[in-house]
């Protein structure tokens, strides 16, 4: 019976993903589905793809938190649009919330949206907002057991961004054992090794998005 519920309600829940989806691309608006463990640097890199492309694409932000603003804040400071939503406990973002939260933002003005989902491997996977690709960043102090642990993000994202890479010589985890055990999940996957402290091999993220 549990089953049966849980399934209806991501059916629905993908039905309003699909209207979301379409509502966007008739306004020409791309959009990525941000997730990533708590910590991980979902933020430090938006703040970086407004610096490094917000000339060139106008991009809006949708923040997921259990609670605070405090990151919408940060991206309103970098110079994009942001609206926050508290799930006041839940511990991912669905379809619905989009919606709603869309209607917060000048959607005319946009290009590219970035949804930042709430810091979670787990569920967030499973809940479509109307993305037209999943992201995802796993840092290397988070440990290279992480893609056999938390399978399903790893199959369902399309881009893997390996961040903290200026951790390595402090760390145990392999950044090659982490990209090895994706490709078996997801042989798609495409792999970027960067540092949103430092910057360095963030040019990968940023053609992955130009090519969106
Ligand atoms: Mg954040
Ligand atoms: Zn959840």
């Amino acid at each position: 019976m549990k089953v049966t519920v849980v399934r209806d309600i991501l059916e629905a829940n993908d039905r309003l993903a699909a209207e979301n989806r379409a509502h966007f691309d008739r306004l020409g608006i791309r959009v990525v589905n941000l997730m990533s463990a708590p910590g991980a640097g979902k933020t430090t890199l938006l703040e970086r793809t407004v610096a490094a492309l917000g000339k060139e694409k106008r991009i809006g932000v949708i923040e997921g938190d259990i609670q605070t603003s405090l990151d919408a804040e940060r991206i309103e400071r970098a110079g994009a649009q942001a609206v926050q939503i508290n799930t006041n406990g839940a511990c991912h973002l669905d379809a619905n919330m989009i919606a709603a939260a869309a209607k917060e933002l000048d959607l005319e003005a946009l290009e590219l949206l970035v949804v930042e989902n709430v810091g979670n491997l787990v569920c967030p996977a499973e809940f479509k907002v109307g993305e037209h690709a999943k992201a995802m960043i796993l840092s290397l102090a988070e440990g290279d057991d992480k893609p056999a642990k938390y399978p399903l993000m790893f199959h369902e994202s399309s881009v893997l961004l390996i961040n903290k890479m200026d951790l390595a010589p402090y760390v145990d985890a392999s950044a090659d054992r982490i990209e090895e055990t994706a490709r078996k999940i997801n042989p798609s996957i495409e792999v970027i090794r960067a540092s949103c402290k430092t910057g360095e091999g963030l040019e990968g993220w940023y053609r992955w998005l130009r090519s969106l």
